[in-house]
């Protein structure tokens, strides 16, 4: 979907000059997750060892791909980067297993996209650094084992319950990302702003972090799109005022919600006096995937307590019918 705050990558956050932090100490918040990964990566150093293999779980936008960049920085080592799906065959991932030097950081993003032939392949890679291949077909097949340079498997998942247990257990340091505070938004939009050269006042960043829907990625596409309202106004400076104006027409409401969310919230409460209502119901009356309800809408809502999740379906909560400006419907008791 074209969301203004989907979390997804889009072509255009490429485009701009990167906003993504360099290091650790450059980093905003994820506080706790940070002051781990620099003693483990501060303890494989000293050892001279191959960091532990990594996983970063968390919603879209949250820093995953930017922190597996920081960490090959901070080891001072190569950095490749490719993706679950992108790895089609067995020999794909052999491909670049085998490219690999000591010490090198290799992410793959959306992990749980592997397909599970391309699976197998990982595991003793992973665990014995050893690639076992098939050579020829037939009678002729025979088996041949490689050993691979000690590498460092930095992965990425939207959601840790999407990976087989195996591939799980296989990451020493798993880490899970949080949706950040309005406070370290603040922040990150400042950094921004610094960045892209663009006048803003501490009230106009406060309004752009409130509405990023805890994600980095869209305190950054806000800020942007608010530049090119500024810019067009013939503003000098982005105030509270300019920023609100430019973000409603965005249609983001006050607590960072987007159409979407509205669809979602509305459909819950018109159609199903709140729920609960199973998440295939949902996809099904809102033509929107099933993942993409699970990944990118509920995850920000239920944070928000705007939904609950019960064994009976979604809920909608008295918070979210007062959002609404709905009157929460009476429930018959059982
Ligand atoms: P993910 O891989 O989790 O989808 P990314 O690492 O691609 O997310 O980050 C999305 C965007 O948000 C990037 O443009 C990055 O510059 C920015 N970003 C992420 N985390 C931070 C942070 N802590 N401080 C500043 N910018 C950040």
């Amino acid at each position: 979907s074209d969301r203004m705050l989907a979390g997804a990558k889009r072509p255009e956050d490429e485009v701009e000059p990167s906003l993504r932090p360099q290091s650790l100490g450059e980093f905003i918040g994820q506080s706790k997750a940070c002051a781990n990964l620099k003693v483990f990566i501060e303890a494989a150093q000293t050892r001279g060892e191959a960091l532990d293999h990594v996983l970063f779980a968390g919603p879209p936008g949250l820093g995953k791909t930017t922190l597996a960049q920081i960490v090959a920085k901070e080891l001072g080592v190569n950095f490749r980067a490719t993706s679950g799906p992108v790895i089609a065959k067995a020999g794909d991932l052999a491909a670049l297993l085998t490219n690999l030097e000591d010490g090198d950081v290799l992410f793959i993003d959306e992990i749980h996209r592997l397909s599970p032939a391309v699976e197998e392949v990982l595991y003793p890679a992973m665990e014995d650094f050893q690639l076992d291949l098939i050579i020829g077909e037939g009678p002729a097949a025979r088996s041949v084992r490689i050993d691979l340079a000690k590498f460092t498997l930095v992965a990425a998942t939207t959601r840790t319950g999407l990976l087989t247990t195996p591939l799980r257990d296989r990451f020493g340091i798993p880490v899970r990302l949080e949706f950040y505070t309005a406070q370290e938004l603040e922040e990150i939009v400042r950094r921004g702003a610094r960045l892209l050269g663009l006048p803003l006042t501490e009230e106009g960043a406060q309004e752009i972090a409130k509405r990023a829907r805890g994600t980095p990625r869209v305190a950054g596409r806000l800020l942007r799109r608010v530049r090119d309202f500024a810019n067009v106004a013939g503003a000098e400076q982005v105030d509270a005022t300019l920023a609100d104006k430019a973000l409603l027409q965005l249609e983001v409401d006050s607590r960072g919600l987007d159409a979407l969310d509205h669809r979602y919230l509305n459909c819950m409460a018109l159609n199903y006096q709140g729920g609960p209502v199973g998440i295939e119901t949902l996809s099904a009356a809102l033509s929107e995937p099933r993942d993409a309800l699970e990944e990118i809408v509920e995850p920000y809502l239920l944070q928000q307590g705007f939904i609950s999740r019960t064994p009976r379906g979604r809920l909608l909560t008295a918070q979210a019918f007062a959002h609404l400006g709905l009157a929460v419907p009476e429930r018959s008791a059982g």
